[in-house]
């Protein structure tokens, strides 16, 4: 069968699919730890899931407003009011199914064929398809990496040209953890700002910061509102409130913008699903609750980052990183294992997966091919034995 020229170059998942191996793997008996899995391992707060069942109980079962019911999208608001410091109008939250959601309906609706979107490399595995699937391309550019690849305007600068319609920054960001200083920040939205572009920061790890106990990383949402221009902040539920099943993510933009994003939803997904939203406005409309299982679950991050730091440079010195500031993924160098048959990170991946039984995601994925992902959402006892096994592989030869 012939596929549309829409999907031309479509890559599944390249996150996904080593999950999903791994789990395989693990199904048919092999001792394997998974280091690939990009969700918090805790479970949803109970208080938080049943407010869904009470949903379910009392009929929220039906279609609601495209955006979101006008509750949800009014107690994100407030949060997000919280955040900025400055009011935070309702009307610009859609709430989507799931952040990658949010992230579709902003190319969808900003960019189109004959545009460049520039991407922050390494950058999150979906950034390049979604803006493929809305026929714009991708421009890559990479900061220094001996400064956790932070970009700065001048990096920009080497990448615009007149076709360019977008930016997309990811803080803290997934894969290496890096985290933009709200000076950054600033500069980089007036940078966007001069050139009308739109900007998409997506700041769905805000709240896995390993700064100031309490803190968020900082956001676009902090500076001043001219200095913001045409951004498009992106966030959700999955990560901070532990929810990535229930698939609750959102954008926040100017109302216009706002409308083509529901429109766009109103003839794709409809409304996120109604127990989902009932989960999340118990979530949102509780935020001093809600930011204590934040700070619980930032409490392990942390002890985890320490402990898996140390190990690594006791048992593999040979792996360099940039110690994470936020999110929970450590981004290694790997391409000292390259060799005549391993000669990439995903032969690297394979490799450990096979030998150790240890799964992380490719580097490639992200679009750095010397390094690989792993994940610390695990507990301390897998990310001890995880490193244990790749220490001794390693020293095996
Ligand atoms: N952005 C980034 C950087 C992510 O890591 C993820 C994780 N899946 C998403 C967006 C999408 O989140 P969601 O699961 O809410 O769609
Ligand atoms: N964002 C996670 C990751 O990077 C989840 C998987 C996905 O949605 O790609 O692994």
């Amino acid at each position: 069968m012939e596929f549309s020229s829409n999907i031309a170059s479509l890559q599944p998942s390249a996150t996904i699919a080593v999950s999903t191996l791994a789990k395989q793997l693990r199904s048919e008996g092999r001792d394997i730890i998974d280091l690939s899995a990009g969700e918090p391992d805790f479970d949803t707060p109970a208080w938080i899931s049943e407010a869904a069942v009470s949903g379910i109980e009392s009929g929220k079962t039906r279609y609601t407003p495209v955006a979101g019911i006008p509750e949800l999208r009014k107690a994100v608001a407030n949060y997000l009011s919280s955040v900025s410091g400055d009011e935070v109008d309702w009307e610009g939250v859609v709430i989507s199914s799931g952040a990658k959601h949010a992230l579709f309906n902003t190319a969808f609706a900003c960019f189109g064929p004959g545009d460049e979107v520039l991407v922050t490399t390494p950058y999150w595995v979906s950034y390049p398809e979604i803006i493929s699937l809305s026929r714009a391309e991708s421009v890559f550019v990479s900061g220094n990496e001996n400064d956790n690849f932070l970009v700065t305007p001048k990096d920009l600068d080497d990448a615009y040209t007149e076709k360019t319609k977008g930016l997309i920054l990811c803080s803290p960001c997934n894969p290496t953890g890096g985290v933009y200083s709200l000076e950054q920040l600033e500069e980089l939205a007036c940078w966007a700002k001069e050139r009308e572009l739109v900007l998409i920061a997506d700041e769905i790890y805000r709240e896995i910061y390993f700064g100031a106990s309490g803190s968020h990383a900082p956001s676009v949402l902090e500076l001043p509102r001219e200095k913001r221009g045409n951004c498009v902040l992106i966030d959700g539920a999955s990560k901070s409130f532990a929810m990535t099943g229930w698939r609750i993510g959102f954008s926040y933009s100017e109302n216009e913008l706002a409308k083509k994003f529901a429109s766009i939803q109103s003839h794709s997904t409809s409304n996120p699903a109604s127990p989902s939203q009932m989960a999340a406005l118990s979530a949102f409309s509780n935020l001093e609750r809600a930011m204590e299982e934040v700070g619980m679950m930032n409490k392990a991050f942390v002890r985890r980052k320490d402990l898996v730091a140390n190990l690594l440079r006791e048992r593999l010195g040979q792996f360099s990183f940039v110690e994470p500031e936020g999110a929970f993924y450590f981004f290694l160098k790997i391409d000292s294992l390259f060799n005549d048959d391993r000669t990439g990170s995903v032969d690297v991946c394979s490799w450990i997966l096979q030998e150790a039984g240890v799964a992380m995601v490719p580097g490639s994925a992200f679009g750095d091919d010397r390094f690989a992902r792993i994940s610390f959402a695990t507990s301390d006892d897998l990310l001890e034995e995880a490193i244990e096994r790749l220490s001794s592989l390693l020293h095996e030869g």
